[in-house]
């Protein structure tokens, strides 16, 4: 298939430009360069632009000649949504609506949709399936439940055909070293771990009275392969396939932010310079995947997504970086 990769310059989009590759497809990126990188574009063509300029949009999926759009283009910062909410909803909501309509006027159909674990906020039982409630408690999550019920109306009115996948933590790298983690600034806090074992910043954890063992927050952290792996799925899955469906991609367990700093001291041997700072607004105490029904859907099981080999594929990335 002519896959239509909006922000596949990205972190997440261009593992998933790689797997569509490996599979036979032909990804082409769409994308503003605004955080992801042209260098990373090293599996089909490039489009530069912008998904909420509706004539850009529109010819980007002509000239592309997709079968498939793949829409990961979004700001997806949990804190930076919190201090900036209309750029949130502008670039997410206006964007996807900006596609959606590209998409209807020319008969597209086949959409799979980068959603996100933020749409359910607080949850209130765990693991967190696809049924949910979804009740956002930031402008990031909030603007991505927008965009679910935009597709899903769409699905509905128009005959699209969408799967939203609703990721827990994307993390590590390319284990073949070609592509990885560089967002600039760094908010996340496996490379922020990372960066200050080999000498950067002390590393600084948020919140040491969450309600969980140790105080500190918990997530699904998936590793971005995996999560690459899924789209491609996800994409085969979709020809046979009308309506709209989420499925919920994670690998079931948790871990603390302590827990990722252990893992990390142990590797290199010695302690990590460490601070403890308030909780990080819009940050839930624990958020943890029931996958089961993706795995059950397109026969998918996560592959690298242990600890180790996530923190091995990000140290080598960011080592790599460094050196070259
Ligand atoms: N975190 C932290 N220190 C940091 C960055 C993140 O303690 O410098 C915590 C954050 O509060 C959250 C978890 O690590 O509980 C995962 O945060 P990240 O930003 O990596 O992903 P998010 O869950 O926000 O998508």
């Amino acid at each position: 298939m002519r896959v239509l990769v909006t922000g596949g310059a990205g972190y997440i989009g261009s593992h998933t430009c790689k797997a569509l590759a490996l599979a036979g497809h032909k990804p082409i990126v769409f994308d503003n360069l605004s955080t992801g990188h042209r260098r990373s574009v090293k599996w089909g063509d490039f489009i530069h632009g912008d998904i909420t300029d509706p004539t850009a949009m529109g010819e980007a999926l002509a000239a592309s000649r997709a079968d498939a759009v793949i829409h990961f283009a979004a700001s997806a910062y949990v804190g930076e949504s919190m201090r900036l909410p209309r750029h949130y909803y502008r670039n997410n909501v206006v964007g996807t609506l900006s596609l959606l309509d590209a998409m209807a006027a020319r008969g597209m159909r086949r959409l799979i949709f980068s959603s996100s674990c933020a749409t359910y906020g607080v949850p209130e039982t765990l693991p967190i399936n696809e049924m949910a409630r979804q009740a956002p408690i930031n402008p990031y999550g909030d603007s991505k439940l927008v965009c679910e019920s935009m597709a899903r109306a769409a699905a509905t009115a128009d005959g699209l055909s969408c799967i939203a996948l609703r990721y827990f933590n994307a993390c590590g790298a390319d284990p073949e070293g070609e592509i990885g983690e560089d967002h600039d600034p760094e908010t996340h806090v496996i490379p922020l771990i990372l960066r200050s074992a080999a000498g950067g910043p002390a590393f600084t954890i948020f919140g040491t009275d969450y309600p969980t063992p140790d105080g500190t927050c918990i997530r699904d952290y998936l590793h971005v392969s995996d999560l690459a792996d899924a789209h491609v799925r996800a994409l085969d899955h979709l020809s046979e396939y009308a309506g709209f469906e989420a499925l919920n991609l994670g690998t079931g367990h948790g871990h603390s932010v302590r827990e990722i700093v252990h893992v990390v001291e142990q590797r290199l041997g010695r302690p990590l310079d460490l601070r403890q700072a308030e909780r990080r607004p819009g940050d839930p105490p624990e958020l943890v995947a029931d996958a089961r029904r993706a795995a059950a859907t397109f026969g998918w099981t996560p592959r690298y997504s242990n600890l180790s080999t996530i923190i091995d594929t990000a140290w080598s990335w960011m080592n790599a970086q460094v050196t070259s």
